[in-house]
């Protein structure tokens, strides 16, 4: 891999018509999107777009012009997830070039959902989602005040698609060989992007890795509920999650491109550390459910990066959707169970 800087910009460029930009996310612990440029015959084809900032868009376009190609070149938009640190800048690509966005039905179905949504439901649904977890009202007063006040959210004006990513189907893409593989979990319709094409420096394994969010080097993506605020499906989108790790461990790539972090070798290492991280953490919350608890009681109780009076108000609600997927994973493994009776709901080990 070689790097190459021009401005602020440090493109890398991986071999065999495959580059990295690092698009900045605002205000983000993570830094970076880590957007890919996949050159095909009919024109670069970018993997994600990052944030939707000023500064992440220049960064972006920047970035295109090190690698030798601009942002009005570009022929497709390849869209791991629907995330905006993923999914962000899309809309802006597509005017600025007539690229085409494509994506799983799965997130696409998510962001036609919230485009349409009411502002006013939207934070409804939250809220009435945060009480029935047994949050405080110190807890959902912030969300009452932005329904009543901003009267905006994220998402809202999201891109819509303009094509559907098949799993398991070749991409259309003239010259390259890019495989979608589903890897539900993180999102209903995340994908990772498999190039079946061999590894220009001749590393062991089976081609390389677009890995989106689904597999990172050194930290855990977060699972939640799915959150879908017009859908009463029950899923499980940790036994989702669990599931597409051993997906993509089988494929054994020889080096996985990820979207945040850094490149790396050893998918299926990397993979087993998650399974057994995962099966651990799922241990560690029978032990605390033999007294049963809320979602949110759960939440408090669980080991975080730091003390639970020390994580934001924000990050709460996303600790306690976490706390949610992994007790929904645990009763569809029967291991655990609601509390008849009890409002809000508590849950139990078995
Ligand atoms: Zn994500
Ligand atoms: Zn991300």
């Amino acid at each position: 891999m070689t790097a190459r800087t021009t401005g602020a910009v440090h493109v890398a460029d991986h071999g065999g018509g495959v580059w990295s930009i690092p698009v900045p996310i605002p205000d983000n612990p993570l830094g970076h999107t880590l957007v890919h440029l996949l050159d095909t015959d009919r024109g670069p084809v970018l993997i994600d777009t990052g944030w939707d900032d000023p500064a992440s868009w220049d960064t972006l376009t920047a970035g295109l012009t090190a690698c030798g190609t601009s942002v009005t070149e570009l022929h497709g938009v390849l869209i791991t997830h629907h995330h905006p640190d993923h999914h962000g800048l899309s809309a802006r690509v597509r005017e600025a070039s007539g690229a085409w966005i494509a994506m799983h039905p799965a997130d696409a179905t998510v962001v036609r959902r919230t485009r349409e949504a009411e502002p006013a439901h939207w934070f409804d649904y939250l809220t009435e989602r945060l009480a029935a977890a047994g949050a405080p009202e110190e807890q959902l007063a912030p969300l009452r005040t932005a329904r009543d006040h901003t009267g905006t959210f994220p998402g809202a004006r999201a891109a819509l698609p303009d094509r559907e990513i098949t799993p398991g189907a070749l991409l259309d893409l003239s010259g390259r060989r890019l495989r979608a593989v589903w890897t539900p979990g993180h999102t209903p319709g995340h994908v990772c992007l498999h190039l079946e094409e061999r590894h220009p420096a001749a590393a062991t394994g089976h081609g390389r890795l677009f890995s989106g969010d689904h597999l990172l080097p050194g930290i855990s993506p977060h699972i939640g509920l799915y959150g879908d605020l017009d859908d009463s499906t029950v899923t499980d989108p940790l036994g989702d999650y669990l599931s597409s790790l051993e997906r993509v461990a089988a494929l054994d790539p020889a080096e996985v491109l990820p979207a945040h972090q850094y490149a790396f070798t050893g998918a299926p290492a990397r993979v087993r550390a998650l399974l057994h991280h995962h099966e651990q953490r799922l241990t560690g919350l029978l032990a605390l459910l033999t007294t049963p608890l809320t979602p949110w009681q759960l939440a408090r109780a669980m080991e975080w990066n730091r003390p639970w009076a020390e994580i934001p108000y924000a990050s709460r609600n996303i600790a306690v959707s976490e706390a949610e997927a992994h007790l929904r994973h645990l009763v569809t493994r029967g291991r655990a169970e609601p509390v008849p009776g009890t409002d809000p709901v508590t849950y139990r080990a078995v």
